[in-house]
């Protein structure tokens, strides 16, 4: 960025924030910069560091254990070869999250593209490609945006990484994951996704699944099935929170 643009920026973003008072995304009290989230708020979220699962990123509760595969990954392993959230999914994320998907609270992907790459950088293998999970067309209609789209993009302007936008495809309407007990989660979602890209190639090649809540994986695991099928050397996923009470 050149620094006119920057001042200019700074200008434009202070006069704003002069004419809209800019409000915390979690508990709605008047910020007095530009930042989303204000102090309190940003001092309760919890943060997912090691020991955790080397596959699904579940922390573990003692701080001296080394990072190992969790017993409910070494019983099922998931079709993605590892997953990390960013924090754990409660008071004040679930609001922030909330508003991600349910009404404009775009504004906040900026900050959550920062939290994910914290964890591109931990990682031994550079992603070639990032891929969000898709939702169906009726849900898109709906919708009119998909979250995981809009945060596979900021962090591509990021990091640089390419992001493969309708690449994978979800090709069937499926019952909401959250209307589900867990055990029906997987079977509903199978053969619901579906590699649709001519060009690209996904052989050999390291790519990284981007959602915004982890609950029991169901999508994620579905999602790098279908990614499989195309023979890429790693599959790996993130996502923003990690819910676990489910
Ligand atoms: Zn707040
Ligand atoms: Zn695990």
């Amino acid at each position: 960025m050149s620094t006119e643009y920057g001042v200019t920026r700074t200008i434009i973003q202070r006069a704003l924030n002069i004419l809209l008072p800019q409000v915390c995304r979690a508990c709605g009290c008047l910020l007095k910069n530009s930042d989303k989230i204000c102090n309190d708020c940003f001092c309760k979220i919890r943060w997912i560091g090691k020991p955790h699962c080397t596959i699904c990123g579940s922390p573990f509760e003692s701080s001296v254990a080394v990072s190992h595969p969790c017993p409910e990954c070494l019983k099922r392993k998931p079709a993605f070869d590892w997953h990390r959230s960013c924090v754990l999914y409660e008071e004040p994320v679930n609001r922030i999250l909330y508003h991600l998907k349910y009404s404009a609270g775009m504004d906040c992907i900026g900050v959550f593209a920062e939290w994910f790459e914290k964890i591109i950088g931990e990682q031994t293998v550079k992603a070639d490609y990032l891929i969000p999970v898709p939702l169906s067309m009726g849900r898109l209609r709906r919708r009119s945006y998909n979250q995981s789209v809009e945060l596979a993009k900021k962090i591509s302007h990021r990091t640089g990484i390419p992001v493969l936008i309708h690449s994978l495809q979800k090709i069937r309407k499926t019952v909401p994951q959250t209307e589900l007990p867990r055990e029906e989660r997987l079977k509903n979602l199978r053969g619901a996704f579906a590699w649709k890209e001519k060009k690209i190639c996904l052989k050999d090649k390291n790519v990284f699944l981007i959602d915004d809540v982890f609950t029991t994986g169901s999508t994620l695991n579905a999602c790098a099935s279908a990614l499989k099928l195309q023979k890429p050397a790693m599959v790996g996923a993130m996502t923003i929170a990690l819910n676990l009470r489910h």
